[in-house]
């Protein structure tokens, strides 16, 4: 008697689209740019990145642009040391949330130009971007994060971002 089949690799493929809403097009237009630009809700002051169009808190639509800082600080990360299919990026690599000055919610991006044990909570990064003729309105037109050299940032400064 053979052995019972207990696995089986399938091959999956999905291609999609994501049609923008107005204010990701506005924040996509100033990323090809290389602008990083959230917008402002006028009632709690809250600076969203990638703007939603709408403060979730307040219910009141955000069209206050704020052109944020090319610099951010790292809140939380994670290592990543599985190998999977159809990675690029040598390991281990470290995907982060990332507090640009003048925001209040993190983004999601790689540190990169530092070894993966090096990344902390506190780190101050920078993006370093594609060229501009490489850029298309997606976040990878920033390629990584790096540090920039500066002092890490107090927990207490985005303790309420986390
Ligand atoms: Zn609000």
């Amino acid at each position: 008697m053979s052995e019972p089949i207990k696995t089986l690799v399938t091959p999956v493929r999905l291609d999609y689209t994501i049609t923008a809403s107005s204010a990701q097009a506005r924040f996509l237009r100033h990323v090809v740019e290389g602008r990083l630009v959230g917008e402002r809700c006028p009632d709690c002051r809250k600076v969203y990145v990638p703007p939603r169009g709408a403060c979730p808190t307040c219910a009141v639509p955000t069209r206050d642009e704020v052109v944020l800082s090319q610099r951010g600080t790292v809140t939380t990360f994670c290592v990543v040391n599985i190998p999977y299919e159809g990675r690029v990026l040598e390991l281990p690599y470290v995907a982060a949330s990332i507090l640009l000055d003048g925001a209040d919610i993190a983004i999601f991006h790689l540190i990169q130009e530092i070894p993966a044990s090096g990344v902390r909570m506190g780190l101050r990064v920078e993006p370093v971007w594609a060229p501009p003729e490489a850029r298309r309105p997606t976040l990878e037109s920033i390629l990584h994060f790096r540090p920039t050299g500066e002092p890490d940032a107090a927990f207490e400064s985005f303790q309420e971002h986390l």
